[in-house]
């Protein structure tokens, strides 16, 4: 299996998995996609029914790690990577409401569904780097939920050393805690007297310094890592096959935010499996439901809400499937992204919009929305559901048509948002017990201004350290 780049302009040719796995953004500055897509019959997929999570992530990534590693290797790693979730089904399915279901991507040790593809990660970095007798530094910006993933996926990790940038005072309680009381030594944490934006900018700039990029082995986890989609694809794949697939076709419903766990749907359906429609859910921060419903695709000022994960206006997975409606034309798709960047307004063509269409629909719920899908759920089938999965749920139940499963991506457990679960349920959501003492242990970061040589500074002397 080989790999290219959305902007195709630099002449790689043949890019294997572990390539792609390290680098994460091609030097062209485009996204990494294969060249095609496995094509799954019949047959395999009824014989995936009957194997372990583990077994079928494994085999779903040997797909797309052909000709670079083996499908043993990967069980070993999948074993690994998924035994320290809560639940015995590691992704369970409820039914929520008759044909609704959700699927429980949060029993992963930080309680979000980046632990689906982050745990697997920390095992695929191991085990390439072992083989090429190489180190790196993973450097990563986080408003929340990726950084703590990313931090529980690599930490004691002997190749790697881990650094998170956090905006000072403006992570939940939970979210930092999470990320600051994991005191491993290649873990660094930062706090950044900032905004998100600050930390994020200070990431892109450490990547474009040649000279500091190449003194640490700078790597990077981020969400347009072609890995962690391919990680997010079994989910979708399992849950349809225990619901009838592949003789009778589901629909998904996804809360969204860079496009990347939606995107991982539309790809199972690219192998095969049967897919009638995939929903975006979006919070007030609606650019894909303006998108998807009027072909405006046009950045705003980003807002807080209460599903803060999917507070964005630039998806960048986005460019993935454009590249693929496109018909694969790197030089259209090169131009329609630079035009974008330029102007904040994506010039998709009228028929590329509707080829979008016709898989894609999308609603938004407000706040209040939030709340009050979040009321409907646990009034009706005493479902408690954080912001995001309410969304999604929300999103579902709307588009539900009779007959068809709607699979719901449910992405956080509600201990994380215990604010908004209050206030639209009148209930107390407990962490899990692994969490229950989150808020007595130790905590370890520091904190640095917003300037670019005091962080590679401090990034270098850790690197130093180890
Ligand atoms: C990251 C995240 C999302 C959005 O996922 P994308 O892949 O960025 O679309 C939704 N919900 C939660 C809880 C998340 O952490």
């Amino acid at each position: 299996m080989h790999y290219r780049s959305t902007r195709g302009t630099d002449n790689h040719s043949a890019l294997l998995f572990s390539h792609i796995l390290l680098s994460g953004l091609a030097p062209d500055g485009g996204l990494y996609l294969p060249t095609s897509w496995p094509q799954i019959s019949r047959e395999t997929f009824n014989h995936w029914r009957g194997l372990s999570y583990p077994d079928l992530v494994a085999e779903i990534l040997s797909l797309f790690t052909a000709g670079d590693i083996e499908l043993d290797a990967l069980k070993a790693m999948s074993r690994e990577a998924y035994k320290n979730f809560s639940h015995a089904a590691i992704v369970p399915l409820n039914e929520v409401e008759t044909g609704l279901f959700s699927l429980e991507l949060f029993h992963g040790p930080t309680l979000a569904f980046k632990d689906m593809a982050m745990q697997m990660l920390g095992q695929l970095f191991e085990y390439v780097l072992e083989r090429e007798d190489r180190y790196v530094t993973i450097v990563g910006a986080t408003s929340g939920d990726t950084g703590s993933a990313a931090i529980e996926a690599f930490k004691g990790k002997k190749r790697v050393n881990i650094v998170i940038l956090h905006p000072l005072g403006r992570t939940s309680e939970v979210q930092r805690r999470q990320m600051t009381t994991v005191l491993d030594d290649n873990v660094l944490n930062i706090a950044i007297e900032g905004d998100f934006d600050n930390c994020q900018d200070m990431v892109k700039a450490m990547f474009a310094d040649s000279n500091f990029r190449q003194s640490v082995s700078l790597s990077a986890v981020n969400s347009i890592n072609w890995a962690r989609i391919a990680c997010q694809i079994p989910y979708y794949i399992r849950s349809a096959l225990t619901l009838g697939a592949p003789e009778r076709a589901v629909s998904f419903a996804v809360p969204t935010g860079n496009f990347g766990n939606i995107l991982a749907a539309w790809a199972a359906g690219q192998m095969g499996l049967p897919i009638r429609k995939l929903q975006v859910g979006s919070n007030k921060n609606d650019i894909l439901t303006r998108f998807l419903l009027s072909n405006d695709m046009s950045v705003q000022v980003v807002e807080p809400s209460l599903s803060p994960s999917m507070d964005i206006q630039v998806s960048s997975n986005f460019e993935r499937l454009l590249f693929e409606m496109l018909e694969q034309d790197p030089h259209r798709c090169n131009a329609i992204m630079q035009e974008f960047r330029q102007t904040g307004r994506m010039a998709v063509p009228h028929d590329a919009w509707e080829k979008i269409r016709e898989n894609f629909n999308a609603t938004c719920l407000d706040d209040e929305q939030t709340i009050q899908a979040m009321r409907h759920f646990f009034e009706n089938s005493h479902y408690i559901a954080d912001p995001h999965s309410a969304i999604g749920l929300e999103a579902g139940r709307q588009f539900k048509e009779a007959d068809i499963a709607m699979i719901v991506a449910a992405t956080a457990h509600p201990a994380k948002f215990p604010d908004a679960v209050k206030k639209a349920t009148g209930q107390d959501a407990a962490l899990p017990p692994h969490l229950a003492d989150l808020f007595a242990r130790q905590e370890r970061f520091i904190t640095l201004p917003n300037e670019l040589a005091a962080v590679q500074n401090a990034i270098k002397a850790h690197v130093q350290n180890q």
